[in-house]
């Protein structure tokens, strides 16, 4: 791997300048080394971003074209991406930690949001509505004009093509709010919307502070819609400040998913969903498996199963681990890890038992050994808060009906899942899961084509699929009289 810059600017109006708020340090997480610096915008260079977005959103430049036009400018973007991935992965890997493979695979699924909502631009059509012979009636949908989009450091490749790709597919001119751990790897953006041919100023990307440079976006009043993954708390400031503009939010806020597993599951494909669905990423997904809540008869072999999983997990630096297999990387940071690991010593204090895993590594980097819980119930803090990490909790049912009032007895519902033979039980199951998406016999099932977000305080609005365009646009009713006079009734 080449030297990386020791300096990253934030990109605004199509120029990269230096952060009003000084800079931040980005740490390797696989070693604890130093990594480099960004620049970290404060106030002031936000509203820059904005001025511009706003500019370029009443020049037309974006909503005169045909949308065919425009969806291939975002589809370039995406082929852009894939273009320059044996450059980026590894920097993702370098920032964020997830072995190499993972960074490619974030990369990959990046790009797949800027093919889809490319091929989505010319979909977004309205309808006429008959209201007799004196009028011609019809709905047009047209973008908020500047979209305020703030990521998360676990997918932030993938996270900034979720939204990106959907705000510029409607036409929305867009200023993202990287996040201040992991803010390097979406320079690229940059570089993808210029080799495009979007106009300055159409994409603008700043890291800074959450409450300095995110809560300045969130406020400005120039920003129309909102679009957000993280935390619970966080999401409910920026409702909160968006709310005094009066303007719309796409929450998207993680969750404490369960898969229920039941006495005729087949544990050994249920196995290596355990192993995408709690260690892929560390752990660090929103959607992750974080629950286990496994028929009493099955219990014990699960464990055993689970156990042996946990364990066969190579574990260490992820430019070390390019190729995809039995292998994870660190979390993203020291106090990710620790706060992780003290949730389980927590856990443990209150009665659950560590079948394996749950300690920080002796060794540089923030890693924490690949964890399985068992005898977690349902009142421990473990069964009801994000952990955010490679930690999986065992819980134990004896009837279907006590099976979903555990899935459902958190207030999250962002996602679900079932595993059983019986195609009765898992619509069943389907039906009663509180959440935005339920997963039948392989968790993570679907794609960027499928709808996703949360019940409760998962968020509301959904990323994904055609669904999501519509947090993107605003209906428009236009009324023509025809007939010569006044035809009300
Ligand atoms: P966070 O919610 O604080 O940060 C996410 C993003 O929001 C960052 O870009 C941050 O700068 C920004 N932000 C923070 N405060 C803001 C404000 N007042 N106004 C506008 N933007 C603001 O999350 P975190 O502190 O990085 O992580 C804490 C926990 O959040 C994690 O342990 C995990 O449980 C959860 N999380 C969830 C997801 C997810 O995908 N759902 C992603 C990251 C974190």
């Amino acid at each position: 791997m080449a030297d990386i810059k020791p300096f990253w600017q934030n990109y605004v109006d199509g120029t990269w300048i230096d952060g009003g708020a000084g800079k931040i340090a980005v740490v390797n997480p696989g070693t604890g080394e130093h990594l480099a610096h960004h620049a970290l915008a404060d106030a002031a260079d936000v509203a820059r971003a904005v001025a511009a977005a706003k500019r370029v959103h009443l020049s037309g430049a974006l909503t005169a074209m045909r949308p065919v036009e425009r969806g291939r400018m975002v589809q370039a973007m995406g082929k852009y991406l894939l273009d320059h991935i044996d450059d980026l992965a590894p920097l993702l890997t370098l920032e964020q930690g997830k072995p190499l493979w993972e960074a490619r695979v974030e990369i990959q699924g990046a790009a797949r949001y800027f093919e889809y909502y490319g091929n989505q631009a010319e979909t977004v059509e309205g309808r006429s509505i008959p209201l007799g012979a004196k009028y011609y009636d019809f709905t047009a949908y047209e973008p908020f004009g500047v979209s305020g989009q703030i990521i998360p450091w676990n997918y932030p490749v993938e996270m900034t093509a979720r939204s990106l790709s959907a705000g510029l597919a409607t036409g929305n001119a867009c200023v993202i709010k990287t996040p201040e751990m992991t803010p390097i790897t979406c320079y690229i953006y940059a570089h993808a919307a210029e080799a495009a041919g979007f106009p300055p100023g159409a994409v603008n990307i700043l890291c800074g502070y959450g409450h300095d440079a995110g809560a300045a976006l969130t406020a400005h009043p120039d920003v129309r819609q909102i679009v957000f993954t993280g935390s619970v708390k966080t999401g409910i400031a920026i409702a909160t400040s968006a709310a005094q503009n009066v303007v719309p939010c796409v929450l998207e806020l993680g969750g404490k998913s369960g898969a229920i597993v039941h006495q005729d599951a087949d544990l050994e494909a249920f196995t290596d969903n355990v192993r995408w669905g709690i260690y892929f990423n560390a752990g660090q997904v929103c959607s992750a498996m974080s629950r286990i809540i496994v028929h009493e008869d099955r219990k014990a072999e699960l464990v055993d199963r689970v156990e042996a999983l946990a364990k066969s997990l190579s574990v260490g630096p992820g430019l070390d681990r390019p190729d995809f297999g039995a292998n994870m990387g660190p979390m993203v940071s020291d106090g990710q890890r620790d706060r992780a690991a003290s949730m389980v010593a927590a856990a443990e204090a209150a009665g659950a038992k560590v079948v394996t895993g749950g300690r920080k590594m002796n060794q540089p980097g923030a890693f924490l050994e690949p964890t399985v819980l068992s005898d977690v119930t349902a009142d421990m803090v473990v069964a009801q808060e994000e952990i955010f990490g490679p930690v999986v909790s065992v819980m134990s049912f004896k009837t279907p009906q006590q099976a979903i009032e555990i899935a459902n007895g958190t207030p999250y519902g962002l996602v679900g899942g079932t595993f059983t033979q019986d195609i009765h039980q898992a619509m069943a199951d389907a039906q009663s899961i509180r959440a935005g998406q339920i997963f039948v016999n392989e968790w993570f099932a679907g794609g960027v084509e499928t709808p996703f977000g949360g019940y409760g305080l998962s968020g509301y609005g959904r990323e994904k699929g055609r669904e999501a365009l519509w947090n993107y646009v605003q209906t428009k009713n236009i009324a023509i009289s025809i007939g010569g006079g006044a035809g009300r009734s």
